[in-house]
């Protein structure tokens, strides 16, 4: 099951990816999380993509598409994953559909979750991460705290404020980005007949309730 999951930042593609992934056993391929375990961990990738994150722009589309073809071309995404943040561009689109046709493969759901502009703004503001690589849960200031202030309640790892959500005008920047590069993608799927439109302003268990009726 080949799915690519759209909507602005905010919209909650990563947690409901990280729900969707365990209930269907594919892996969650997040460029913006490999982005920033590359950059944690000082590696030249970590050392390019850093200066285009920071900024609030898209990290060279060579640089992404690399890879990503390099990641769906491990043995865990034979039955399946869920890109979460990528393709971002038509260009990207179109050299993943070319790097799935290769392995006569291609993406089969394109998941679109909406929400009103005032609910992404606080919902970016708000967000915390754990700062564990190897959790990376995510939480809201408002809607979904942890228990004990600045803790992780799965890990017990420090949360943290990713650095481009601390930003006013980087936030701006990637939402523009996001309105004018990728959300004509959803035209671009559509015309493949594969778009499944979920408003966000649920819990993210329903939106994975939905998104799993979508694909039975
Ligand atoms: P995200 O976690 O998806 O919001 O991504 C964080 C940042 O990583 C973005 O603002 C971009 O700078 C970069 N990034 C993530 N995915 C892509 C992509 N598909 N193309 C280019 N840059 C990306």
């Amino acid at each position: 099951m080949n799915i690519v999951m759209m909507g602005a930042q905010g919209t909650g593609k990563g947690t409901v990816a990280g729900i969707l992934k365990e209930e269907l056993n594919i892996p969650h391929i997040s460029t913006g999380d490999i982005f920033r375990k590359n950059i944690k961990e000082g590696t030249e990738l970590g050392q390019i993509a850093s200066k285009y994150i920071n900024d609030g722009n898209l990290v060279p589309d060579e640089v992404t598409n690399a890879m990503v073809k390099s990641r769906l071309n491990e043995s865990d995404c034979d039955n399946g994953f869920i890109l979460d943040g990528y393709p971002r561009n038509i260009e990207q689109a179109e050299e993943l559909d070319r790097i799935l046709e290769e392995n006569s493969k291609k993406v089969e759901y394109a998941i679109n979750l909406t929400l009103e502009m005032e609910e992404i703004m606080s919902r970016i503001t708000n967000r915390r991460i754990c700062s564990n690589s190897g959790c990376k849960e995510i939480y809201n200031l408002v809607s979904k705290p942890t228990k004990v202030p600045g803790i992780c309640d799965k890990c017990g790892s420090e949360i943290l404020q990713r650095e481009d959500d601390s930003d006013e005008v980087a936030i701006k920047k990637r939402l523009d980005t996001y309105f004018s590069q990728t959300a004509p993608l959803i035209e671009y799927y559509n015309k493949k007949g594969i778009v499944h439109i979920v408003e966000s302003n649920k819990a993210p268990k329903d939106i994975v309730e939905e998104i799993k009726n979508f694909i039975r």
